[in-house]
């Protein structure tokens, strides 16, 4: 039998070591402004066309290549950053694998542009598949240029697997967001199709956190300082009022690279504790310095997972520290210090276990629902479209009375008959607890869920809004401008005509500022700014844990947010509001997210509840 076995050209597994490296357009982003950063740039700028299906362009004034550097450069393992294994241990730049731009070479037409500072001529090469095209001298300025153009031309199932321009645009922004976070230092800016997403002058860490995620953040930034022997930590924590409802600004960086660590994120909620409620995430950027010995960032190709061999020790320090700045700001008095000074900085022996941390999360939890803001100023939030007369939903009563599990566990015998008189608001409600609406008639108890009712109340006025294209909206006359993370800031210009068509009309200014021109006009009272957040808060959550369409977790959303929180008051005018409302829609049984609004006992059942 022959031999069979060949080695696979260089073309083929550098093609195949780019899926590994190169998933989207953002990871070619990623891996040439950390070859920027690690040039030792003063100034990197970042050119994206059609979300970088067209071109990913970074140019730096860093050192530059000279003319075989730059040839070399697209050759496997080719790295400046290692010469030996001991290397391996010493790591400070953020590449030291030399694949980055041999995969990109192999997906991509490249055009390399470089010159050393010291030299009047540069290099200019053109790469195509792996394949040299053109190599020749360039009057090029000091520094280098990489223009990545048609990511995946030839790996047609790769770019038909890449997602919209939207999501692959928050994908870019977020790896932009993590080299430019933690380089306050060097100057960035960021063109996306011609215009200018971020310009970032060198200033502080603070500074650059404000410029990227908002000035709202200014004055709720508690920093964090803390350095031992084992690990210097620097950065800040938001205050507690800045947890948002799903993970959003969270970064951690070792010695200058982002990384995901649940289990440090972990010290950090930890120490927390009960100042935000369960399940809500801290916002935080949190740069932790460590001996690069003592850490191995070299277990994925991406690099953003560490291993420290001090884990433990950093845990305790890192949540010291943050229960430290928290406390300073005294925002937890009831902290122990005697107990967080006497840390343990003893490694614990090698190959002690260690228990990962059980943390509990609430999917249902809304931070706004504690909120004890009256925000309800006229009963006309609850109205509907113009009364459409009470005998629609009757139709459904059927249906609905067939669906409800309590009913049945309570009684099979119930005719849905019963119910053809049945009419909202011709009850009387009483309120209990600020939660639930409590009415008797001459044969039964009805209990009904506000939330879950005026949720449904929402939903239907938004989704007749959003079909007809375009929602009532109202003028404002003094217009008020928001301003949101960039992440935040892409969303809702992803989802503008969506929440035009809900009556928010929205023009995006500079630096992810927005100006609201129109709301739909019985919106509650809480500021725009907090509404928005929440309901992409939210959006997010759905999105995250749900699959449905766009439009319909936007209305989801909307619902969500504007409804009545438990705990607030309504008057009696409001609450016949609602009821009303809520007999004219088609689904009164149920709010959108599929919880039961109301629930009814009939005086048989009532009896039953008294039988031992
Ligand atoms: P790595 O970063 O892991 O070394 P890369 O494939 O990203 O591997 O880059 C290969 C080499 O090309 C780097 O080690 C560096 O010497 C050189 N290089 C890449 N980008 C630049 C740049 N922007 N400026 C100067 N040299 C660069
Ligand atoms: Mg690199």
């Amino acid at each position: 039998m022959p031999d069979i076995i060949n080695l696979l050209p260089d073309s083929v597994a550098n093609q195949i070591a780019a899926g590994e490296v190169i998933q989207r357009p953002a990871s070619a982003v990623k891996e040439l402004m950390e070859n920027a950063v690690d040039a030792g740039a003063s100034e990197i700028k970042l050119i994206i066309k059609d979300a970088g299906k067209t071109l990913i362009q970074v140019i730096d004034n860093g050192c530059g290549m000279s003319p075989t550097d730059a040839r070399m450069s697209f050759e496997r393992h080719a790295t400046s950053k290692i010469r030996n294994p001991e290397d391996l241990f010493h790591i400070r730049t953020m590449g030291f694998r030399g694949e980055a731009l041999a995969s990109i070479a192999a997906i991509a037409q490249v055009e390399l542009k470089t010159k050393l500072h010291d030299k009047d001529i540069g290099t200019k090469i053109v790469v195509e598949g792996s394949r040299l095209i053109t190599q020749n001298e360039e009057v090029t300025n000091s520094g280098t240029s990489f223009a990545i153009r048609n990511l995946f031309f030839n790996t047609p199932a790769r770019r038909n697997f890449l997602k919209s321009d939207g999501q692959e645009n928050r994908h870019i922004t977020e790896e932009f967001i993590r080299v430019a976070l933690i380089h306050p230092e060097i100057h960035f800016s960021y063109t996306d199709n011609s215009q200018q997403k971020f310009l970032l002058t060198p200033g502080s860490f603070k500074q650059r956190i404000v410029a990227l995620f908002g000035k709202q953040l200014l004055n709720k930034l508690l920093a964090v300082e803390e350095s031992t022997t084992v690990v210097e930590i620097q950065g800040f924590v938001g205050k507690p009022e800045t947890a948002r409802k799903t993970r959003g600004e969270q970064y951690f960086f070792v010695n200058e690279r982002f990384i995901k660590h649940p289990y440090l994120n972990h010290a950090v909620i930890a120490a927390f504790d009960d100042l935000i409620p369960d399940g809500s995430f801290p916002t935080y950027f949190l740069h932790l310095k460590v001996d690069p010995e003592l850490i191995d960032v070299n277990i994925h190709p991406t690099k953003t997972e560490v291993n420290f061999r001090d884990e433990k020790a950093i845990y305790s320090i890192l949540r010291a520290a943050v229960k430290m700045s928290l406390g300073k700001f005294s925002l937890s008095p009831q902290i122990d210090f005697d107990v967080e000074t006497s840390i343990n900085l003893t490694p614990p022996p090698p190959g002690t276990p260690i228990r990962p941390p059980q943390v509990r999360v609430n999917p249902n939890y809304n931070p706004f629902e504690n909120e004890e803001d009256n925000r309800l100023s006229s009963a006309s939030n609850f109205q509907t479209r113009p009364s459409q007369g009470f005998e629609k939903p009757q139709q459904n009563w059927e249906q609905l009375f067939e669906k409800s599990d309590f009913e049945k566990s309570l009684s099979d015998e119930l005719s849905p008959a019963t119910f053809s008189s049945f009419k909202f608001e011709d009850f009387k409600y009483e309120s209990l607890n600020n939660e639930y609406l409590v009415a008797v008639s001459g044969n039964g108890l009805l209990i009904v869920d506000r939330r879950a009712a005026h949720e449904r109340v929402l939903y239907d006025r938004f989704a007749a809004m959003s079909e007809a294209g375009r929602g009532a909206s109202q003028r404002k006359i003094f217009t008020e401008i928001l301003s949101f993370s960039a992440p935040d800031a892409e969303l809702v210009v992803d989802l503008l005509d969506d929440l035009l068509a809900m009556g928010f009309e929205i023009i995006p200014r500079e630096n992810n500022d927005f100006e609201v021109v129109g709301a739909p006009p019985d919106l509650a009272d809480e500021p725009l700014q907090s509404i928005i957040e929440g309901m992409l808060d939210f959006y997010k959550l759905n999105k995250m844990e749900l699959r449905i369409d766009r439009r319909r977790n936007l209305l989801l959303s909307m619902a969500r947010n504007l409804s009545i929180r438990p705990g607030q008051s309504i008057n009696n005018e409001e609450v016949q509001a609602l009821m009303q409302a809520l007999s004219e829609s088609s689904v009164p049984s149920e709010s959108p997210s599929g919880k039961k609004v109301f629930r009814w006992l009939n005086s048989s059942e009532i009896s039953q509840l008294f039988k031992s």
